[in-house]
């Protein structure tokens, strides 16, 4: 008997082939509710990460078997959470959301009274002579909304300069005090790309400074100091990576970023990924392209290969570039911001060095004029004489586009980046200034699809809050975060839960030049995960605003985890 069994276990021994040794790994999630965005492989329940490359997705079962090991590896029960692959913010102002946190916030004033109330809190604090800055104030839902003015603020800031910036950072206002300091008065004639508002009886500056206008003000505030700079780009990535976001595109700034973001880096201070523009036409753009790209600095976290340009400014301040007057100022079209003689040049020039650009352009007018300069600048270097034969540009915002140019979008391989939020907002108003007709072509992410192009989403904070559940409940609902919707906000835009979640992650990589890199959560790819309290991809509509991120994953490293409640 006992000579039967040993033979037996003999035989199976040599039938039984030997066990292929498994890989080591240094994290196992197991027990979650993936989405992976690969449309080969949309769902599965483990995934196992090895320094900060992702080297497994498949079932619990398939993954026991890291779990026999017996390495010192982290193992996180995810208990049925929603993963997903990092969340991207393809268009937000990562300082900007930084110094909103440390100067006044406006954001969420009801009233003028309330408005004035918090700034002559701040006023009260101020040195005499001491400046008062802020922003995120907007007048949408004040009854009437209507821009305040210097008048208003002069009741509560006698003896303070005061300028307050409007949330989508394209008006501010300044009180009397600050626009005597700037020697702006009823002579001075608006600069190139901006409008001094003025009274319409008096002709007096009525406060209200509009895109390049502001400039004629701020230029007198004291320079933000390095130690304040350093502390915005730190509370921003920080409240960044909290959130979920695992990348922002920084659209804009200089090289004074640059040198923070690096310095942060090399003394692993912050973790989020930054994907940077630097603005042109000017000494930014100049200078990057003579130095050249960056890109996958500091473990692939930070890239500088793209230049931002700004065509025109804002639907809420009028300052978009329409190709017809505006429905509620027949007087006005918006303007441009920025002189094809400057811009022309520089495309060129980028095609030859590899240096994608991406440019703002909210109105139709500003839309057709980019996809104009664009297409010259294409046809002017021919694909072979460029440094990057696809250059990916970008149309930041392509809010209002007349409906005949959004094919052409797919036709010269330009990318809208686009930012839902806008739209839940901007609805309240953009009928009354636009007409119902021209919404035909109004935040157009559905018509854009199908159109055979991607949308990378995002934020545009400081300007929005900067929220993913915020920006992916807009997409899908285009509805306010109320449920509010109204004639002409064209529900038939919004996208499908499935074309949402690539508008956060597979579509900012590609926009990024980073598909094969990041964006899905593909073996080989890059360990970055957005892991949810909700399942996002079934849940009512008003419940994504109430989902949280419980653990936000970059490179492999869990750099965010809060306790998931219960309940939730
Ligand atoms: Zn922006």
């Amino acid at each position: 008997m006992k000579l039967l069994l040993m033979v037996a276990s003999l035989l199976l021994l040599t039938l039984i082939p030997a066990p292929q040794p498994v890989q080591t790994v240094d994290v196992v999630f197991k027990n979650g509710n993936v989405y992976t965005a690969n449309d080969k492989a949309p769902h599965a329940e483990a995934i196992a990460v090895k320094a900060d490359r992702i080297v497994f997705v498949g079932s619990n079962a398939d993954a026991e078997k890291y779990l026999l090991q017996a390495k010192s590896m982290r193992v996180v029960d995810l208990k049925g959470a929603t993963v997903l692959p990092g969340f991207t913010d393809s268009h937000q102002h990562l300082s900007g959301v930084g110094l909103r946190e440390m100067t006044l916030n406006l954001e969420g004033i009801t009233s003028l009274e309330d408005f004035l109330a918090k700034v002559k809190a701040r006023v009260d604090q101020a040195k005499p002579g001491e400046w008062v800055t802020g922003r995120g104030w907007i007048e949408t839902h004040w009854k009437p909304p209507v821009f305040p003015t210097r008048w208003d603020l002069d009741k509560v800031a006698p003896n303070n300069p005061v300028i307050l910036g409007r949330a989508d950072g394209h008006g501010a206002v300044a009180n009397s005090a600050a626009l005597k300091l700037a020697g702006v008065d009823k002579s001075t004639p608006n600069p190139f790309g901006g409008e001094i508002s003025k009274d319409k009886q008096s002709g007096e500056p009525n406060g209200m400074l509009l895109d390049a206008a502001q400039g004629l003000v701020r230029r007198k505030v004291p320079p933000t100091s390095s130690a304040d700079a350093e502390r915005a780009v730190v509370l921003g990535s920080k409240r960044n990576v909290d959130l979920g976001w695992t990348q922002i595109q920084d659209a804009g700034g200089g090289y004074a970023d640059v040198e923070i973001f690096k310095k942060l880096y090399e003394a692993g201070t912050i973790k989020l990924r930054i994907y940077k523009a630097v603005y042109g036409p000017g000494p930014s753009a100049t200078r990057l392209m003579n130095e050249g790209a960056t890109i996958g600095a500091y473990g692939n976290r930070f890239t500088l290969r793209t230049i931002k340009v700004v065509s025109d400014g804002a639907l809420g301040s009028r300052g978009a570039a329409l190709l017809d007057v505006y429905s509620d100022a027949s007087d006005t079209k918006g303007f441009l911001t920025v002189k094809a003689e400057e811009l022309r040049p520089m495309l060129v020039d980028a095609l030859r060095k590899g240096i994608q650009v991406e440019t703002h352009a909210i109105g139709d007018y500003a839309n057709r004029f980019v996809l104009d300069e664009y297409e010259a600048a294409l046809k002017a270097v021919p694909a072979a004489e460029r440094k990057v034969a696809d250059p990916r540009w970008r149309i930041e915002h392509a809010q209002i586009v007349n409906p005949a140019d959004i094919p052409r979008f797919a036709k010269l391989g330009i990318i809208p980046s686009m930012q839902p939020s806008h739209a839940i907002g901007d609805l309240f108003f953009a009928p009354s200034r636009l007409g119902m007709e021209r919404l035909a072509g109004a935040y157009a992410w559905e018509s854009f699809i199908k159109s055979g192009v991607i949308v990378p989403g995002g934020s545009d904070a400081p300007v929005e809050r900067g929220e993913p559940m915020i920006e992916f409940y807009a997409a899908v609902a285009r509805k306010d975060q109320k449920g509010f919707s109204a004639e002409g906000w064209h529900p038939e835009e919004a996208v499908s839960r499935e074309q949402a979640l690539k508008m956060f992650t597979i579509w900012p990589a590609y926009a990024a030049f980073e598909e094969n890199l990041r964006g899905t959560i593909e073996v080989g790819k890059l360990a970055d995960l957005t892991i949810l309290s909700a399942d996002i991809m079934k849940i009512p509509f008003p419940e994504i605003l109430k989902t949280r991120c419980v653990m936000t994953v970059i490179n492999g490293e869990i750099v965010h985890e809060s306790k998931p409640q219960k309940g939730t």
